[in-house]
């Protein structure tokens, strides 16, 4: 009755996700930033895709869709807020709403900021978390297109979820965000715990994805703009939080 997760590399830094419904079958893309490697890890599993869970419009993310849907008999489900910019979507969804994968279940969580209608995908039986550009191992996606308050507020709906939620995110960036937080955070323990553990991970040529929620939420700044200790430092004591989140973003940025 379990998920299983597929992984594996796709483009230059991304990650490619396969979904598989134990019970039924049932098999989704969530995201498609290419369909060679896709479609190579369908084979190597000996899985039929059904489905593709699209995240946001972001070519690295969907130009994957119409090569895979032109050969295969698959619906494909997306954010509603990015209709008009995603070719190939059958069903368009927001947050709270439900996505069927055979008998798993995914909510949708709308983390607007990267782009204004990015969706992340949860599931709650087994605490995974597809946070695609949201939400990155000691970091977030740029901010291309959102203002700092609702980034900050979906941010916080992701921090929200249970400490054991397993995250599964769209890019390989561990190493520099670890950088940038320790340049404004160095002193934390648990970033620098973390920070030893991804060296570990790096150095035997380990991905750094998936990763634990509960650990990033006492590391990643980026979940932590409402910690006085992280706002003092940024010199910002007694600010509003989405302020210093707008902070810490701009200060990645030029990082
Ligand atoms: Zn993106
Ligand atoms: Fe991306």
């Amino acid at each position: 009755m379990a998920l299983i997760i597929d992984t594996f590399p796709c483009l230059n830094d991304n990650f490619g996700y396969l979904l598989h419904d134990e019970q039924t079958g049932a098999t989704a893309a969530l995201d498609a930033p290419e369909d060679g490697p896709t479609r190579e890890a369908l084979k190597r599993r000996g899985w039929t895709l059904t489905d593709i869970f699209v995240t946001h419009h972001h070519a690295d993310h969907t130009d994957g869709i119409l090569p895979l849907k032109a050969d295969f008999d698959i619906k494909v489900t997306g954010p509603k807020g990015e209709a008009d910019k995603i070719k190939g979507l059958d069903e368009l969804v927001g947050e709270g709403d439900t996505v069927s994968l055979g008998d798993t279940t995914l909510v949708v969580i709308e983390t607007p900021g990267h782009t204004l209608g990015h969706i992340c995908y949860f599931d709650a039986a087994g605490e995974n978390l597809f946070s695609a550009d949201a939400l990155f191992s000691i970091g977030c996606g740029r901010m291309f297109e959102g203002t700092p308050g609702p980034m900050w507020e979906g941010l916080k709906k992701l921090r929200a979820l249970p400490d054991g939620t397993t995250v599964h995110c769209g890019h390989e960036y561990t190493a520099a965000n670890i950088r940038f937080a320790v340049s404004i955070d160095g002193q934390n323990p648990a970033l620098q715990a973390r920070a030893a553990n991804v060296e570990r991970l790096l150095a035997a040529g380990k991905p750094t994805v998936p990763f634990n929620l509960g650990e990033d939420k006492m590391a990643n700044p980026f979940l932590r703009a409402d910690d006085p200790a992280l706002a003092a430092g940024m010199g910002l004591s007694g600010a509003d939080p989405a302020d210093v989140f707008a902070a810490i973003r701009k200060a990645k940025d030029n990082f």
